[in-house]
């Protein structure tokens, strides 16, 4: 499948929007923001503002070791965060997409042992995701070129290690 869908900033802003209006209209109103870095910082960012909600954590999780190698389950690096933060909170986590859902999931399963509720947006999600999300933009089977990720860093980095 060469077809690529390609996300503007432009569209993204406009996305982030609908899905906050959707996860209002729905009644949830998260205490914390919970953003998987990298890619849904920008998603976290975009819905705390429109939902009017100033907590916003973030946990680092990689599928990529930092060391040339690809791991078969996605890792969380550190800082995690403290599951006291989370108590008995309404927690909403962001994301990019849900692939094959692996990396949701695992935040997803780190949040249920403490929190109240726990609930997932993304601004896509694949057909084949592990995870059901309770909130997607859009559904697409296709790669997806994210606006701050399809272009080359401006500058390459070598040897950088990763706090596993
Ligand atoms: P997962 O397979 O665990 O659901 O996705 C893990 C991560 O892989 C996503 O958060 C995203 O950073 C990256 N990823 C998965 N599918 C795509 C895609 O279609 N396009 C891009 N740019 N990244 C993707």
């Amino acid at each position: 499948n060469d077809i690529r869908e390609n996300l503007s900033y432009e569209t993204f802003g406009r996305a982030v929007r609908e899905l906050a209006q959707t996860i209002a209209d729905d009644g949830f109103e998260p205490d914390i923001v919970l953003s998987i870095a990298r890619g849904g910082v920008f998603v976290a960012g975009g819905l705390a503002y429109a939902l009017d909600c100033k907590n916003i954590h973030l946990v680092n999780v990689e599928f990529y070791t930092g060391v040339g190698t690809t791991l078969e389950m996605p890792v969380m690096l550190a800082p995690v965060p403290n599951a006291i933060d989370f108590t008995d909170k309404k927690v909403l986590i962001a994301d990019d997409v849900a692939d094959t859902g692996k990396t949701l999931k695992l935040v997803h399963d780190f949040c249920l042992e403490t929190v109240a509720e726990v609930r997932s947006a993304v601004i896509y999600e694949k057909s084949h995701s592990l995870v059901k999300c309770e909130y997607v933009w859009k559904r697409t089977d296709d790669w997806i070129n994210f606006p701050w990720s399809v272009d080359e860093p401006v500058v390459k980095r070598a040897g950088q290690v990763l706090d596993a």
